[in-house]
């Protein structure tokens, strides 16, 4: 049976994968979900003997169900290719113990490559396949990571163009260099004087914009977003964690059919959902461990099964993680809700205008499979401290954050069930907190000699995205007001 898509939030009306990709979001505002958990069709056993590709194909095939062979396959061989600095691409280290799932190995060195480098080609192909035939423009503001890596899955592919908007004064120096840098012909990069919140409300009323659309629309052109609740981001990361399951089958680290745990470094909730997802098609997952930082409104939601964001918005080491609305919780609410719709669009409504929501006992009860934790800011810092000391290897701080609870858990649980810990980011695109945790003070120092000194206490090469940057040719010098971001794009694409 084919899985088809429908809103989280009303309507029975379902659209195929290519539809949702697409569009991004239902037009009621509901995330895309699933209409059913497709099995995988391989068994374990058979899964561990598949490269990433041929992996990518069995799992994506099962989501993306209205896509060809050939054009499913095309679009992952167009992802995964050398832009990730491994053929493995998203390898497995063993660490004291414990398995460290790399997913820093692609362009951006950070996780966000791994949907990202595939979701320009998706899209493509979904467009061609209900004859859009409109130039797609994708709309970004971002806070540093997501911007760039937006950037390096879409430029120079034919058919899009891609305009990011950041906080002039809001990233750090080597995320602003790394967009700056950012070569093609389809890619605009664009400061603002504002903050990360004046991007993000500027975009969206770019996209509300029906004058706007209709002026985009005569000219050939439509807008759509990359953001994480795009079902085009959500499935390439189920491959990951079946990946890892294979992986630890095939060097006879676990037989096929036994449990293994996660623990996924979380803000917006895609990359763990996805995992929840890899357990449903049939990947022997026990607990998903849920790490957040001091931003912890999830770690307070798994323990009173209330979500309320209501608080304080705390900066972090790990930026990618400050968030306090995790968009992809939905999909995992619209599911202990019994895939009701019309009780998920309530919690919704709720979160919008009180800024929280309380599930119910009955959904609490169907939770179990999830943990939450959370790490404060020392220690982080100590953990990656104490890792690096006793192993060698070095983490990055989200990565840590997940560290840290996963250590949290396996004491206060006694549980030694296998551990695969999700590495988020590759240690170089934090190098300023990575080196402060190991060797304290560092004020001194250039970004550039911390990240030769990390490259040289962890013996690894600094990898090719940092060494790019180091003297590339800035593309991008464009700031402006948060008022003029309509005019900027309009510019870019000549109307
Ligand atoms: C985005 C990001 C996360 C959080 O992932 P979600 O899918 O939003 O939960 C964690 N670590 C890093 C490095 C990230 O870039």
């Amino acid at each position: 049976m084919n899985v088809q898509y429908s809103s989280s939030r009303g309507g029975k009306e379902k659209v195929s994968a290519s539809w949702a990709i697409i569009k991004g979001l239902a037009e009621d505002g509901g995330l895309f979900v699933p209409d059913h958990f497709p099995k995988l069709e391989k068994t374990l056993e058979e899964c561990s003997a598949l490269d990433y590709k041929e992996l990518a194909y069995e799992v994506m095939k099962l989501f993306l169900s209205d896509f060809t062979e050939e054009e499913l396959k095309n679009c992952i061989n167009k992802a995964y290719d050398a832009k990730f600095d491994t053929e493995e691409i998203a390898p497995l280290a063993e660490v004291d113990g414990t398995y460290y799932l790399e997913l820093f190995h692609g362009a951006t060195i950070a996780f966000k490559d791994m949907a990202l480098s595939i979701l320009p080609h998706l899209m493509t192909t979904a467009a061609k396949k209900n004859n859009v035939n409109q130039e797609i423009v994708i709309l970004t503001a971002t806070s540093g990571d997501t911007g760039k890596a937006a950037l390096a899955g879409f430029a120079g592919v034919e058919g899009t163009r891609i305009v990011v908007f950041y906080p002039k004064n809001g990233v750090s120096a080597i995320q602003e260099k790394q967009m700056v840098t950012q070569k093609g012909d389809n890619v605009k990069v664009i400061g603002i004087t504002g903050n990360f919140d004046d991007a993000q409300t500027g975009v969206k009323n770019i996209f509300g914009d029906k004058a706007l659309a209709e002026e985009l629309a005569e000219a050939g052109f439509q807008f759509s977003s990359a953001n994480s609740i795009n079902i085009g981001r959500l499935v390439p990361q189920v491959v990951y964690y079946v990946y890892a399951y294979a992986k630890l089958v095939k060097e006879g680290r676990i037989k096929a059919g036994d449990t293994i745990n996660v623990t996924v470094p979380t803000g917006n909730f895609g990359n763990i959902l996805a995992g929840y997802y890899a357990k449903q098609i049939g990947v022997p997952i026990g607990k998903l461990i849920c790490a957040s930082n001091e931003n912890k409104v999830l770690f307070d939601f798994f323990a009173t099964g209330c979500y309320d964001r209501n608080r304080e918005f705390i900066l972090t080491s790990s930026p990618s993680m400050d968030i306090l609305i995790s968009s992809n919780l939905e999909r995992l609410i619209y599911l202990i809700a019994g895939s009701d719709a019309d009780k998920n669009r309530g919690f919704m409504q709720s979160l919008l205008s009180e800024g929280k929501y309380t599930i119910t006992e009955d959904m609490k009860s169907r939770l179990d499979d999830f943990i939450g934790g959370y790490a404060g800011e020392a220690e982080v810092a100590k953990t990656i401290r104490d890792v690096y000391e006793r192993t060698g290897y070095v983490i990055d701080t989200h990565t840590a954050v997940a560290t840290t609870v996963y250590e949290k858990y396996k004491k206060d649980s006694g549980d030694d069930t296998p551990m695969v810990i999700v590495s988020t980011a590759s240690p170089f695109k934090f190098t300023r907190s990575v080196m402060e945790a190991v060797e304290g003070a560092i004020d001194d120092k250039t970004d550039f000699e911390l990240i030769d000194k990390l490259s040289k206490i962890a013996n690894v090469k600094v990898p090719n995205a940092i060494e790019e940057i180091r003297n590339a040719e800035i593309m991008h010098d464009t700031v402006c007001d948060k008022e003029d971001m309509k005019a900027q794009v309009k510019k870019f694409l000549n109307l």
